[in-house]
């Protein structure tokens, strides 16, 4: 595929990072992508605040996809932030709303407040007793999730959907009338239905194919079921090992054998590079 423009949709979590929040070992490839120029899209469930820190220790500028697909994010470096005003209708037929800055905000979701308003509503009047983000401190979430207390004050940075970390079924049926409720690998994430990690990367590769004039091919990897969205609309997806074992993802792509990092590392060396 020599001189065909390529695309790398990733998640973050168990993928890129291993199980110490750690990315060391891939920063040789990532600086093998950055001199090809191929651009390292994250597309995950993480917030705009945690990816900036990971942008910036990775010296990457692409765009990027937060909060389970909630919203696309064009920083002002990237190439693609000159053309989104040529391409408005394409992105109408995405319904989607646009919030020019020094990034440009395209926006699939809902507002974090509508989901936490409608959480503490049910949590009152029919006494779910549900666990979120938004009714924790900074160090409960530091010990459920096992990020610093750095890291977790920016997870706590929420725009568009809300991370629940204890529930019951007859609560996950009442938030999925009104959102989109889905178990990811510890928890359950709550967004708005309009939104998915499937519909951004379907954005991303039209707006590059514009920028390219040709239609560039995409390379997917992720570790977990909430990934399978992404990873349905890419031309080559792939998934990195669990400590415990590949998921059972269902769809033809490629298992790596490295667990988490190493696995990235040997899918992108292998097939992308
Ligand atoms: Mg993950």
């Amino acid at each position: 595929m020599r001189g065909v423009r390529k695309l790398i949709f990733t998640d973050i979590d168990g993928t890129l990072l291993d199980e110490n929040y750690s990315w060391k070992r891939a920063e040789n490839t990532l600086s093998r992508l950055r001199t090809k120029k191929i651009p390292v899209i994250f597309c995950s469930a993480k917030t705009r605040a945690e990816q900036k820190v990971l942008r910036k220790e990775m010296n990457i500028e692409d765009p990027y996809i937060v909060e389970d697909g909630s919203a696309v994010v064009v920083p002002m470096e990237c190439p693609l932030y000159e053309i989104i005003n040529e391409n408005l209708n394409f992105l109408k037929k995405y319904q989607v709303k646009i919030k020019w800055d020094k990034e440009i905000l395209i926006k699939l979701g809902v507002d974090y407040k509508e989901i936490l308003n409608f959480l503490e509503y049910i949590n009152k009047n029919k006494k779910f007793n549900l666990k979120f983000y938004g009714n924790m401190s900074i160090d409960e979430v530091a010990k459920v999730t096992g990020l610093s207390k750095k890291m977790a004050k920016l997870a706590m940075q929420r725009e568009f959907s809300e991370t629940v970390v204890s529930w019951n079924d007859e609560a996950l049926r009442v938030i999925g009338e009104k959102f989109t409720a889905l178990l990811g690998g510890k928890f359950v994430h709550v967004y708005g239905k309009r939104a998915g990690k499937d519909r951004s990367v379907e954005i991303l590769t039209g707006l590059y194919t514009a920028l390219y004039g040709e239609k560039p091919v995409t390379f997917g990897i992720g570790n977990s079921y909430t990934d399978i969205p992404m990873l349905r609309v890419v031309d080559f997806p792939a998934i990195v090992k669990n400590p415990d074992g590949w998921i059972d993802a269902k769809i033809g792509l490629y298992r790596a054998k490295g667990i988490a990092t190493d696995g990235w590392i040997e899918f992108v060396e292998g097939f992308v590079l």
